[in-house]
């Protein structure tokens, strides 16, 4: 049987609306989707009926399947001639282990792809008004991750990083990291804001400054993800509110 091929896609942020047509064509032509518990339901309904879409996702550590065992499973899917979808939120190659399964699949001679979705990283700053990067206030961002925060990191350097500091994964660390951060001597006016996605797909943004939630953390506001945005950059979406100029129609009404 000749063998199968997969494409490693990313689904976007949020609903089908961020989806690129390349990934929507792929979801059409696939035997079978393997799809993380970042997918949303409306990308979900996208799936073709009578496709199989298999359940494989990870949400805050709690795994339905070990990557080790995905990994097989989409070689072995391949090698039945299976074309599969392996479908990710976000961008496959930011913090998706888009990357570990692309070596699993070269390392077993499987023929795959990817197709780069837009990530959550600047997606959900932009809608939420604040940019990676703004001419005068930043002029570089750092991306890391708040879940494992003890083995990788270097904290006098992010207290010292000028530019936008962007933390995924790490809603619950929130309090942990500010209070780090000022301890190793980041100012502690320096504007914080955290940004969550409700499962209804609204924006939720709040902010402060590192000194408040070292002190007092920033309340969650829906149980759903949520990226950290630590920077000057945060000044803007304060200053575009103001102006009572959101760009978002996504943006839930009730943001400071
Ligand atoms: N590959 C993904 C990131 C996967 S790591 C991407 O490129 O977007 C998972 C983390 O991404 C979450 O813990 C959260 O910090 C962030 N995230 C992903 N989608 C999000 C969304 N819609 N809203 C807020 N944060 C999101």
């Amino acid at each position: 049987m000749e063998t199968g091929f997969v494409s490693l896609v990313g689904a976007g942020p949020f609903g089908p609306d961020l989806l690129t047509l390349k990934a929507l064509r792929r979801l059409q032509e696939a035997d079978v989707i393997l799809y993380d518990a970042l997918v949303a339901e409306s990308t979900r309904a996208l799936f073709p009926h009578g496709t199989l879409a298999v359940s494989v996702g990870k949400r805050c550590g709690r795994h339905a399947m070990a990557q080790a065992e995905i990994n097989r499973l989409l070689i072995r899917l391949a090698r039945r001639g299976r074309r599969v979808v392996r479908l990710k939120g976000g961008d496959p190659y930011v913090f998706g282990r888009g990357g570990e399964e692309a070596l699993a699949l070269a390392r077993a001679g499987i023929p795959f792809e990817v197709v780069p979705g837009v990530s959550s990283v600047a997606a959900v700053g932009a809608l939420a008004g604040i940019p990676l990067t703004h001419r005068g206030l930043s002029q570089s961002a750092q991306i890391i991750q708040g879940h494992e925060l003890d083995q990788t990191t270097d904290w006098s350097a992010l207290a010292r990083f000028a530019g936008t500091l962007v933390v995924l994964m790490g809603v619950g660390a929130v309090q942990e990291i500010a209070a780090r951060l000022v301890a190793h001597g980041a100012e502690a006016a320096r504007q914080i804001a955290l940004v969550e996605t409700a499962p209804d797909l609204q924006l939720h943004r709040s902010t402060s400054t590192l000194g408040e939630v070292a002190v007092h953390g920033l309340a969650r506001r829906t149980a759903g993800p949520g990226i950290i945005y630590i920077g000057a950059v945060v000044g803007l979406a304060r200053e575009l509110a103001a102006l009572g100029l959101e760009a978002s129609s996504q943006l839930a009404r009730s943001l400071p």
